[in-house]
């Protein structure tokens, strides 16, 4: 028995048929007699969606009003999911990054986490409780909500994983690993079964944004293992450590 973190990506939340499947991938870890922290990024293309709808009214917003609106999508897809696992008997709940709180800089729209108060976890667990977090966004010592860059639930889960001190952070999403080039694009691309925190680097750096980059510098910091696998297909992934 230990604590395990899951993160599920926009695509792997983006309908209800599909939040049932992510169900699946959290009891089975519950069922172990594991406790569970999932990360959940917005349904589908939400974040895209609120930017345009941001661009309707201003090109120049405000950054603290921005991210008020941006984060918006990850709180829907926390609510929806514990009800889903309420819908399967399972105890369950929510948190936004500002319920925990998750601190971060004041730098709005690439904010950085700087820690992270699990007590409002542990009490869930005591609990026996799922415990849903709302990826993407924290809040500044002074209250105000913060986001972390487009595709960073990645490392509010890395960030997770390690101020709980779990074994991993897994990271499910819509590909089956991390290839040497996007999958998606290039048929001819490889799955590799392993990679270290500097190969990922690289890669997330270079664009591969089947991870945030800063949750790679933030698991190579805590030293904290990323498996990055499909939430639709078995199969190992790969691992980053
Ligand atoms: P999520 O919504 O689960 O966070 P993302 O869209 O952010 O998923 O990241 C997954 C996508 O990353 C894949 O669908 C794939 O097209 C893309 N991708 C780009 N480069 C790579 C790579 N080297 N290996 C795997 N996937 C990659
Ligand atoms: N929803 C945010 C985005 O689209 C964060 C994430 O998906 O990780 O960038
Ligand atoms: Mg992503």
């Amino acid at each position: 028995m230990g604590i395990v973190v899951q993160k599920f990506g926009g695509s792997s939340v983006s309908n209800t048929e599909n939040l049932y499947k992510v169900c699946k991938h959290i009891t089975e870890e519950y069922d172990k007699g594991n406790n569970v922290v999932v990360v959940v990024s917005a349904q589908g293309k939400t974040t895209d969606r609120l930017i345009n709808e941001e661009s309707e009214i201003t090109n120049e917003p405000s950054l603290r009003e921005h991210d008020v609106l941006v984060s918006v999508g990850e709180q829907i897809s926390a609510a929806k999911l514990v009800m889903c696992l309420n819908k399967l008997n399972y105890k369950a709940i929510s948190f936004m990054g500002w319920q925990l709180p998750i601190y971060t800089n004041q730098n709005y729209g690439d904010a950085k986490i700087i820690t992270i108060n699990t007590k409002r976890i542990s009490e869930a667990f005591e609990e026996n409780k799922i415990v849903v977090v709302a990826g993407f966004q924290g809040i500044t010592e002074d209250g105000d909500i913060t986001t972390l860059g487009r595709g960073g639930s990645d490392t509010t889960a890395v960030a997770l994983a390690a101020f709980l001190k779990a074994e991993k952070a897994y990271i499910f999403t819509d590909v089956d690993g991390v290839y040497s080039d996007d999958p998606n694009k290039n048929k001819n691309a490889i799955k590799y079964k392993q990679l270290s925190y500097n190969e990922m680097l690289d890669m997330a750096n270079n664009g591969a944004k089947v991870l945030h980059n800063k949750s790679v510098e933030f698991a190579k910091h805590y030293q904290v293992p990323i498996v990055v696998k499909s939430t639709f297909k078995n199969g190992e992934g790969t691992i980053i450590k």
